[in-house]
């Protein structure tokens, strides 16, 4: 009776430490892989803990709860979980060793696969009923059940309270988990609102000031400071209205995500404005890396017509990065643009040097 007191025990504590790591993940973690392995690793351990505390029916025979935390992961982590949880587990059964060792190691496989049959099946459901963590229960208690009457046919007892356990985790546990499911999913949402421009989906302004704060902390070196600027934009807003104009800024947000590299950043800073971050060795490079964005961005709209961009960039070779100089160094660049024509990069490389380059 004492020994199945302590499983009770031990199980909901295990829930609560599971449920708040696995919040802490569902809002931390932006990468689903990570965030399932993460989530596959803590049920996994949870497990473990499961059969460090068991419930000994014989020699190398014991029965535990690791059935439900298996199939936990598996139904909220998907297969990228369901097989670390797996694998944590089946090492560790077989560490543990004894007759019931190949039991063993079948439950912790039938689990994991129970919990992905549930997951495709049913979990996916928007609202979950009373009969779906039902049906959770029976898949993570089955094999649990099932191996114990056959390797102890004195066990019913057990079973039956293994039973009370599994569906108690499940039920229980299975609700914290959507919850905080639910909670991350909407918090990531809004993280990722926050950070991204609505129109054309690039990163914000916001966003190019949280990254400019890591560059200055960092101290780097060799970053330009591009600045964009849409030629006669208003031209096209007036030829061909307002929704026209959106769809060109789209096209040139996305000409924009097909140009900029992985280690750069790019955002729209304002109606028809960029800026692009970009880490390069010396001017020359830079400039070629300017001239890539002015060719790129000439995206076609009305008839014949082509977009045209002017660009203006400061570059940060010797001194480290800094927003603010950055900015208003880029926006001066700029500006030598526009009065010289338009459709042009102009850099500027320090106070005494400043390079222009007509195209
Ligand atoms: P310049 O070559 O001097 O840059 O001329 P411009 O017409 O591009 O510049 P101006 O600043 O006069 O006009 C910018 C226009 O961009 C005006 C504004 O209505 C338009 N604009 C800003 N944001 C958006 C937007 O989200 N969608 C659309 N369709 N137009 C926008
Ligand atoms: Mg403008
Ligand atoms: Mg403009």
């Amino acid at each position: 009776m004492f020994e199945y007191i302590i499983v009770l025990i031990n199980t909901v504590g295990v829930m609560a430490i599971c449920t708040l790591l696995y919040g802490l993940m569902q809002r931390r973690i932006q990468n689903f892989v990570i965030r399932r392995l993460g989530l596959g690793l803590v049920l996994g351990c949870s497990g473990i803990l499961m059969m460090a505390q068991p419930i000994v029916l014989g020699p190398g025979l014991q029965a535990d709860a690791r059935g439900a935390f298996i199939g936990m992961a598996a139904a909220f982590g998907g297969p990228i979980a369901a097989v670390t949880a797996g694998v944590l587990n089946g090492v560790a059964r077989v560490i543990i060793g004894g007759s019931g060792t190949i039991a063993g190691v079948l439950v912790i496989a039938a689990s994991g696969a129970g919990g992905l049959l549930w997951r495709y099946r049913v979990g996916k459901a928007r609202k979950r009923i009373w009969t779906d963590w039902l049906s959770i229960s029976i898949l993570c208690l089955g094999p649990s059940a099932l191996t114990l009457v056959a390797v102890a046919s004195t066990a019913w007892r057990t079973s039956i309270f293994l039973g009370l356990v599994i569906g108690l985790v499940v039920f229980i546990f299975g609700k914290m988990l959507e919850t905080e499911q639910r909670r991350g999913r909407r918090e990531r949402q809004l993280t990722k609102e926050a950070s991204t421009d609505c129109l054309t989906g690039l990163p914000n302004r916001r966003s190019l000031m949280n990254y400019a704060r890591e560059l200055e902390a960092e101290r780097v070196t060799g970053v330009l400071f591009l600045m964009l600027d849409v030629d006669h934009f208003k031209k096209i807003n007036d030829e061909f209205g307002h929704d026209a104009g959106d769809i060109v800024l789209q096209e040139i947000g996305s000409a924009i995500r097909r140009t900029v590299r992985a280690t750069d950043f790019a955002a729209r800073v304002g109606g028809e404005e960029f800026a692009i971050l970009v880490h390069t060795k010396n001017a020359d490079a830079g400039r070629l890396v300017a001239e890539r964005f002015r060719k790129a961005l000439q995206i076609p709209y009305g008839t014949t017509q082509l977009t045209r961009v002017s660009i203006g960039g400061f570059f940060f070779e010797q001194a480290p990065f800094n927003y603010s100089k950055g900015y208003q160094r880029a926006d001066q660049a700029l500006y030598a643009s526009k009065i010289q024509g338009r459709d042009r990069v102009t850099l500027s490389l320090s106070e005494e040097r400043d390079l222009e380059l007509a195209s």
